[in-house]
């Protein structure tokens, strides 16, 4: 099977989304540590850590493939975030734009005609269904909580493996 250049580069451009990803939410993370919400912090800090994972996921299937990993400068990301509506809303605003580039990675294999590529992204276009329901779902939360409210949905979020 073949493993193009167009291949390599667009998955090596996915690690470094995967990798800003996980330093947004991570930023995220610290905002809300810093105002006492010790739940959603460990959420947002989780949701850092799996996002790496899917980073060293796509490494590894590099190496797999005999290609070659390109580990790129990381963008700086946002620090200053305003309401905690604002923050889980920026968030499921990220899982639509990554589950837009996840579908550009299935495209690009298609004209690639790589198939193990498209495969191996299929099960990122299925894990973002999750994604984006997940992060919609804590928006939902987040408003119904509005005020005072938002401290039994942080209780909650803590339990997260
Ligand atoms: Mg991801």
């Amino acid at each position: 099977m073949k493993f193009t250049q167009a291949m390599q580069d667009a998955i090596n451009a996915q690690i470094k989304l995967e990798m800003w990803s996980a330093n947004l939410y991570l930023s995220m993370a610290m905002h809300f540590a810093k105002n006492g919400l010790d739940g959603f912090a460990h959420w947002y800090k989780k949701q850092s850590e799996e996002e790496l994972t899917h980073a060293y996921d796509m490494m590894n299937y590099i190496v797999l493939r005999g290609g070659e990993v390109k580990i790129e400068a990381i963008p700086e990301v946002e620090n200053n975030f305003g309401s905690y509506l604002s923050i889980v809303e920026k968030a499921y605003e990220h899982e639509c734009l990554v589950s837009e580039k996840i579908e550009e990675m299935v495209r690009i294999a298609s004209v690639e005609k790589d198939m193990a590529s498209q495969d191996f992204f299929w099960k990122y276009i299925r894990e973002q269904v999750e994604e984006e329901a997940t992060a919609s779902g804590l928006v939902d939360r987040v408003r119904m909580a509005e005020g005072h409210a938002i401290i039994f949905l942080d209780k909650e979020l803590a339990s997260r493996k």
